[in-house]
């Protein structure tokens, strides 16, 4: 529709068409009359679609969301195997594969899949630096999320959550405190989905409540807020679900909630398949991004195998300075990783956490683990405080989860580490540390009439409604803020 309406002789093929609405689209490709065709690879690939192309003055075939070929991609779809024998069907026909995130395993298994010879192997900038990343632990999740939808007034922003239920409850309890706010996932009806798309996309709501079903093909570019109100289950994930956020080139905020029971929760989900290992790689990778305490920006692109060209990005929480940093991390993590060698690494992190706090529970006493030279040993931090950065030692690899019991064993940097080699970085949970990011927004409002402002975006709304069209194509942030600007 989009080609269309730029004037270009566009067409798709798909199963909501009926066979005549089919046939006059083939009659428009033998005539030579398309420029563009879109077509899904399953339907692509039957013989009698590919028998009729044969016949056709194809000049190239481009692959979309490509990372779908590979297993180590994030949304494998078998299907999209089948697209190899294109390089054999069509020698004489250029083959392009795009997708917006791809590790360099998953470039290279897209090329082989693909049976490309010698392909050209394009790669742009992973680095988004007008989003602004922070990570905290969940501890009361509702009101972390109010408390980034409360510093956005006014404007587009998607909270996700990893279940349908957390959704419509979350949806629930944030139109009940006032905010426009309606969910979307793939429980919903279509038309109830579609409502809710055309409601955000239009700003007759700001805030869509989502599971990862919502995004898909969604290019509003003034999404200035996207909450992750739990773990994706990887960086691939991530960082295309925060990048609909911003894409106006204004700061945005992204901020990821997590806890250790979102791992969990995404481990029961792996199926056996052929993509299993890729998965759990893929679930550890953004699980050590949780806890991590390097710069979020750095950590995202060199994930993707790029290197970020600043020390300090300005833009996360790190970089910010929101972390409150343990000031001496050697010796706390030497304490914690002695306690698990003392309980010989049989134990997990709820058990630990009890011996180094010095817990008089029934079983610990029973087992002679108040005994133990660790049992104690930082009984001044809480008990959150101690379990949070045991999951940072796991993030930093100086302690690993074994097993159905997720035991927490000594990794080779951990036994490093208690000989003092090693530097680990601990932080304090920090109740509210989201100031500073609020911050970095002022910049870009500076000489903005705000008031200003406000009148143009609701005059941008009464056309766009005229029009029939999101409010992003009358006019972007950017420019309405600089009108509010310059006046
Ligand atoms: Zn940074």
């Amino acid at each position: 529709d989009a080609l269309r309406a730029s004037g270009l002789a566009a067409a798709c093929v798909n199963s909501t068409m009926s066979p005549n609405e089919r046939k006059a689209v083939a009659g428009q490709i033998s005539a030579g009359e398309l420029k563009l065709l879109y077509i899904a690879p399953e339907r692509l690939m039957q013989a009698k679609t590919l028998a009729f192309l044969k016949n056709v003055n194809l000049s190239l075939i481009a692959i979309d969301e490509a990372h779908c070929i590979s297993s180590w991609g994030h949304d494998f779809r078998p299907e999209y195997r089948g697209l190899r024998v294109l390089k054999e069907k069509f020698p004489q026909v250029g083959v392009h594969a795009y997708t917006a995130t791809a590790t360099e395993q998953v470039r290279g298994d897209i090329a082989e899949q693909l049976g490309l010879q010698q392909p050209e192997v394009l790669v742009g900038s992973f680095d988004r630096p007008n989003l602004v990343y922070s990570v905290q632990r969940a501890n009361n999740r509702f009101r972390q999320i109010c408390d980034v939808i409360e510093r956005h007034p006014q404007q587009s922003g998607i909270v996700y959550c990893i279940s349908r239920k957390e959704v419509d409850k979350t949806a629930a309890a944030l139109s009940q405190l006032g905010h426009r706010a309606a969910p979307y996932h793939a429980g919903l009806t279509d038309e109830e989905r579609h409502a809710h798309q055309d409601a955000f996309i239009r700003e007759d709501i700001d805030v869509i409540v989502a599971t990862v079903a919502f995004g898909m093909g969604i290019d509003k570019s003034n999404v200035r807020y996207v909450v992750h109100a739990g773990m994706p289950k990887s960086l691939e994930h991530y960082q295309q679900e925060s990048g609909r956020a911003g894409r106006d080139g204004l700061e945005a905020e992204c901020r990821l909630l997590f806890s250790g029971g979102d791992f969990l929760t995404w481990s029961r989900m792996l199926d056996g398949g052929a993509a299993r290992d890729g998965a759990q790689q893929a679930l550890e990778a953004m699980s050590a991004y949780c806890n991590g305490v390097t710069c979020r920006h750095r950590a995202i692109v060199s994930h993707f195998g790029q290197m970020l060209p600043t020390d300090n990005c300005g833009a996360c929480d790190v970089c910010l300075g929101e972390l409150d940093l343990v000031d001496d991390p050697l010796i706390v993590a030497q304490k914690i990783l002695s306690c698990v060698a003392r309980l010989q690494e049989r134990f997990g992190a709820d058990y630990t956490t009890k011996v180094l706090a010095g817990s008089s529970e029934k079983r610990i006493l029973d087992a002679g683990h108040n005994q133990l030279s660790t049992y104690g040993l930082l009984q001044d931090e809480s008990a959150k405080t101690i379990r949070d950065w045991l999951e940072q030692l796991v993030g930093q690899k100086f302690l690993r989860k074994e097993g159905e019991y997720q035991t927490l064993a000594l990794t080779d940097a951990g036994r490093a580490l208690l000989r003092g080699e090693g530097s680990p970085r601990l932080l304090r949970p920090s109740e509210q540390a989201t100031r500073k990011a609020a911050g970095y927004d002022a910049a870009s409002w500076e000489g903005v009439d705000r008031d200003l402002f406000e009148s143009l975006r609701q005059l941008r709304k009464a056309r766009a409604d005229a029009l029939e069209v999101p409010a992003y194509v009358i006019f972007s942030d950017a420019t309405l803020r600089d009108l509010a600007r310059r006046r």
